[in-house]
């Protein structure tokens, strides 16, 4: 046996070693289910001869995939891992519409919008600009989406006046998207899903390819993905699923738990193995974990335990107001770090929303601690990085109409709303992209000469950069080799001039920092071109679905406080974290309806909501290995009112018996400067 399955329990061993048929593991939090996805997969290529080419292995986010591709380069040897593929559900979504463009009806080329690109076309067609009504318009057509509803069947089924709204625009915003050759997050999982069930051949050849399936996380697949998995592992049924029914926390995007009690039946044959040890936390951790979730109905009964000793009790900290709450986990965080001399990135702080981030950040920044947003979505949604993008995607795919728009109008060129909407309808009535229609002579008779000179201008400089960086080339490229993306990328970034614009914009602090994301943007494309050996064409395609979940996929590991929602955390483990926001109102979250759980609602609706919000707080506290602090705040602004504020009632759901030690703030009623003082006093007494 070799020196990895030794290391493993029995029932590890037996998940890893299994190969009659389809396996489920079905274990709670670190109990090693990951590990056994990253075993197996050494296994089949190291023991079973399998060719990596045929093993598909799924995880949930990019970061998630590339901790798995590091652990695996670790026991096999790198020639064997050529074709291996580990990615998520998205990113293998991408992969399969280019290979299959055709039958999809897109051009390889195709843009991949994102949310507020998507968003922008639902406003289009439902010509409103309340965001309230459009967001809730396009979660609504990504639910049905995900659930494989078609435009036709959600007609049928719309009853709430949201409901009919999104179905009144349900196909035209599908064919919008294809007019655009787009498509939107959702269509890379329901596109592939469909044609797999659709087209035979494809299906055959699918089916051919894969030949093991890997799959972490499995409680949060939705129906489509089940489909997809479905299909993709065909008759031969050979696949490993992991997952935790405890830790399903997206039903919001339409994972449905279900797919997990569907899996015994539809696949009879099906092995189901439990993991009981937890080798991640220590005692408390653990079992308030265990006391939380045992208040949730389950599927199926585990029991987790640990070797790794009691550990200190866990911290509940009361706080004044949000701002004490921030400054004050960062005190604690520096001075735990000196007093056990640990790094900065043995530290996470977990929140339940994104916009509890930003005091945070700022507040780190403010104390010199150093810190790095996780799964942070924040910097591709910086205005200044969507801007490049935008030229970016033009570059990719001129059909791109949204991008078109945002690249002619930033900076501004002249070019009025008057003649941008005459360009829109002559592209209408020609049929065409924004792009193409620029030059049609039907765009001169209604566009002023001197508002047409620049967008004609604009649109050659595009074409040549397109044809320089390899796209359309038929000979391959091997004629007139396509130009360098670094050398290319510098002059689209001299030709949008974009320093100058924004300090001619902007006062000079907001333009210097947003200069600086731009760099930071410029310099990881021209790294990553250079590592992959990209064009810019290539690159441009990837840029889309890295925007998607997380930042970039080379990211070093630096020494820093994690900052993340407790969602982008999953799968994750951190030695020691600080829980923040553990309230009534945040942590169960309630939304603008139903603030404090008015006992009008529907109880039974109630009961589900706080049943998945019980499932994260199980999520947040099982990331810690040997020490959590939970702290929650008496006063907490909201829209400038001060709100009171409860302790979560999973605080009392831990069980005081299991360890919890509840504490005042140290620094509760002290300003920032006294606050500051009496942690060099703690500081000093423990030097
Ligand atoms: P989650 O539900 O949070 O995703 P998980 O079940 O996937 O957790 P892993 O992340 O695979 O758990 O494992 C948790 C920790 O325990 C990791 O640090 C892993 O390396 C370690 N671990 C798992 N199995 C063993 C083992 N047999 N011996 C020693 N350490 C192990
Ligand atoms: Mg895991």
């Amino acid at each position: 046996m070799s020196n990895a399955l030794q290391s493993m329990n029995p029932a590890q061993r037996e998940a890893v070693l299994y190969l009659n048929g389809p396996c489920l593991v079905l274990a709670g939090a670190g109990s090693g289910k990951t590990r056994v996805i990253t075993q197996k997969i050494a296994y089949l290529i190291n023991e079973c001869g399998y060719d990596a080419r045929g093993i598909i292995a799924l995880t949930f986010t990019n970061k998630a995939a590339r901790e798995m591709a590091e652990r695996i380069q670790q026991s096999v040897e790198k020639k064997r891992l050529k074709g291996l593929t580990i990615s998520t559900f998205h990113a293998l979504g991408v992969r399969f519409l280019r290979e299959e463009a055709v039958l999809a009806g897109l051009k390889p080329g195709f843009s991949i919008l994102d949310s507020t690109d998507a968003l922008g076309v639902i406003q289009e067609l439902l010509a409103t600009t309340d965001k309230g009504r459009l967001r809730s318009v396009q979660q609504q057509i990504s639910l049905w989406k995900n659930a494989l509803i078609t435009p036709d069947d959600s007609e049928k089924i719309a009853q709430t006046p949201d409901e009919m709204d999104a179905a009144r625009v349900y196909r035209s915003y599908d064919a919008t998207l294809r007019a655009y050759q787009s498509v939107d997050f959702d269509d890379l999982i329901v596109m592939p899903a469909t044609l797999m069930s659709t087209n035979d051949e494809l299906r055959e050849r699918w089916q051919r390819r894969c030949r093991y399936m890997l799959l972490d996380e499995y409680q949060d697949t939705n129906v489509c993905q089940y489909q997809w998995v479905r299909s993709l592992t065909g008759l031969r049924d050979m696949f490993t699923a992991v997952g935790d029914d405890d830790q399903a926390i997206y039903a919001w995007r339409g994972a449905t738990i279900e797919n997990l009690a569907k899996l015994p039946q539809d696949y009879p044959a099906l092995r189901i193995i439990k993991l009981e040890q937890n080798y991640r936390s220590v005692a408390t951790v653990l079992d308030a974990a265990n006391q939380v979730i045992s208040r949730n109905p389950n599927l199926f009964g585990k029991k987790l335990w640990s070797t790794l000793g009691q550990g200190e009790p866990i911290q509940v900290v009361v706080m004044d107001n949000e701002e004490a709450e921030a400054e004050s986990v960062g005190m604690r965080i520096s001075a735990s770090r000196f007093e056990r001399n640990a790094r900065w990135k043995d530290y996470a702080v977990l929140y339940r929303g994104n916009h509890q981030g930003r005091l945070f950040e700022q507040t780190f920044r403010e104390l010199r601690i150093p810190y790095v947003i996780a799964g942070g979505q924040s910097f591709f949604d910086k205005a200044e990085v969507r801007d490049i993008i935008a030229y970016l995607r033009i570059v990719a795919n001129e059909e791109d109409d949204p991008a078109f728009i945002r690249a002619v109008t930033t900076p501004k060129r002249g070019v009025g709303q008057a003649s941008l909407t005459a360009l829109g309808d002559t592209a209408t009535q020609l049929n065409c992209s924004l792009f193409d229609a620029v030059h049609d002579e039907l765009a001169a008779t209604r566009i002023a000469p001197r508002q047409l000179e620049p967008l004609k201008v604009f649109v050659d400089f595009i074409r040549n950069i397109q044809w320089r960086s390899g796209r359309g080339r038929t000979d391959g490229g091997a004629a007139t080799p396509a130009e360098g993306a670094t050398e290319l990328l510098d002059e689209l970034m001299k030709y949008i001039d974009y320093e100058r614009y924004l300090y001619d914009t902007q006062e000079e602090r907001a333009a210097q920092s947003r200069w600086q994301n731009v760099l930071e943007l410029t310099n990881w494309l021209k790294r990553k071109a250079q590592e992959d050996g990209l064009t810019l064409a290539q690159l441009v395609q990837h840029i889309a679905l890295i925007t998607m979940l997380e930042r970039s996929e080379d990211d070093e590991d630096p020494d820093a406080v994690r900052l993340t929602t407790i969602h982008a955390s999953k799968g994750l483990e951190y030695p020691y974290v600080h829980m923040v926001g553990v309230e009534e109102g945040l942590l169960p979250h309630f939304g603008k309806d139903d603030e404090y759980g008015d006992a009008n609602k529907d109880a039974e609706a109630l009961e589900v909501r706080i049943q998945e919000e019980r499932r994260l707080m199980y999520v947040g506290i099982t990331r810690a290995q040997f020490h959590l602090t939970l702290t929650w705040c008496k006063k907490r602004r909201k829209a400038r009112e001060d709100l009171i504020r409860e302790p979560s009632r999973f605080i009392s759901e831990m069980g005081l018996e299991t360890g919890v030690k509840t504490v005042v703030d140290p620094f509760s009623g002290m300003t920032p400067k006294e606050r500051l003082v009496r942690l060099k006093e703690m500081l000093q007494k423990k030097g």
